[in-house]
């Protein structure tokens, strides 16, 4: 097995490769032009690319991309995909189209996930690993291959969410260098506001986001008050909304412009008005949008989704205070491709 693979490296990094070993730097920009701009990931088709920097590279680098072994479609067009790892560990990853030929691909960041929040069906399976740069942009490019390959040639993702399985901040640096590579020019080139990373409140990493391009940045609060947020999220327990919002503040906002902040309606727990009081209290309307994801149920869950009505009155109760409101409307839901149902498993 080559330890190395292309996909993990940035653009600069790989400069510095091709420098270390005796190669010229500007094959950097060759390379990353075939793999991320034409996708085309074998060397031997990268016809301007020396015969002796070929040959290193498909000696000592693999360009293996991970496995797509399951895709499921749902009846709103919504596509997961089970995708294999070379040690045989699975991850899902969905692809959501949306309006004006918008395509936002939902990445996993681990397998599994130590956080364990009561209502996600990832915490089922705990953590088994972390996932490297090469296997988010991995994640990415086998997804875009295979929707090329069976759905439409010029097909491309517009935005990312890591929102799938795992908790990016807790794998900070694989997601962060994976990042740089769906943003760099000479990489995927995506604009930094299509690109979404979605945390349960690590505090210290949270401190350390100006070390992290500057992406969108969501959290999922779920909860006002701590005793319920203690119960949805253990690491309320450690991080309670007090320390939270003190790391939220360090966080640059002119780079990040506002804070979204997700909060999971579950019927009777979280969804009084109570609930909406002490959001209001919390939340400085200005810097701040509010996504209401309506609880998705899987196997086993304890908890239940709200009626429609519920729903809407907690978001006109948001609406009517000034905060910017919207409700995450829950796609694939029938392949459990909805927010909090995937697992490493087919269905
Ligand atoms: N670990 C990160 C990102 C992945 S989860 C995080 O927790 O933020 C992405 C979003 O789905 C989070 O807001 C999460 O709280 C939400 N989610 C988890 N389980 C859910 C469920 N059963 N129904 C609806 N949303 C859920
Ligand atoms: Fe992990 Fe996010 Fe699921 Fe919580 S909601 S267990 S942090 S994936």
């Amino acid at each position: 097995m080559k330890q190395l693979s292309i996909f993990s490296f940035t653009h600069q990094s790989l400069q510095k490769y091709l420098i270390y070993n005796s190669y010229p730097k500007f094959a950097a920009d060759q390379i990353f032009k075939w793999i991320y701009k034409d996708f085309e990931i074998d060397p031997n088709n990268w016809s301007n690319i020396s015969k002796a920097l070929r040959s290193h590279i498909i000696k000592s680098i693999s360009t293996t991309l991970p496995k797509i072994k399951i895709d499921l479609l749902s009846k709103d067009g919504t596509r997961k995909f089970l995708v294999e790892f070379e040690d045989k560990n699975c991850v899902e990853t969905v692809a959501i189209p949306g309006k004006d030929d918008r395509l936002t691909f939902c990445l996993s960041s681990q397998v599994g996930c130590c956080i364990g929040c009561t209502f996600c069906n990832t915490a089922t399976q705990g953590l088994t690993r972390h996932l490297a740069t090469s296997e988010i942009v991995g994640q990415f490019m086998a997804v875009t291959l295979w929707l090329q390959n069976n759905v439409d040639s010029n097909i491309r993702a517009t935005n990312i969410v890591f929102m799938g399985q795992g908790e990016p901040l807790h794998n900070f640096e694989s997601v962060k260098n994976a990042t740089l590579v769906f943003l760099e020019d000479k990489g995927l080139m995506l604009s930094q506001r299509r690109v979404t990373l979605s945390t349960s409140g690590l505090v210290p990493q949270i401190e350390k986001l100006n070390e992290f391009p500057p992406v969108n940045i969501a959290i999922s609060l779920h909860a006002a008050h701590d005793d319920i947020r203690s119960e949805l999220m253990p690491i309320n327990e450690v991080y309670n909304l007090k320390r939270l919002f003190q790391a939220i503040k360090t966080i640059k906002l002119k780079a990040h412009r506002s804070i979204t902040y997700e909060y999971l309606l579950i019927k009777d727990l979280n969804d009084r008005q109570i609930d909406v009081n002490a959001l209001v209290k919390l939340l400085d309307k200005k810097l701040s949008k509010i996504n209401l994801i309506p609880f998705n149920e899987f196997p086993g869950s304890k908890f239940q989704c709200p009626t429609d009505e519920r729903l809407e009155w907690f978001k006109d109760q948001l609406l009517n205070r000034g905060f910017l409101c919207t409700v995450r409307l829950s796609k694939g839901q029938d392949i459990m491709a909805a927010c909090g149902q995937l697992k490493s498993s087919s269905t």
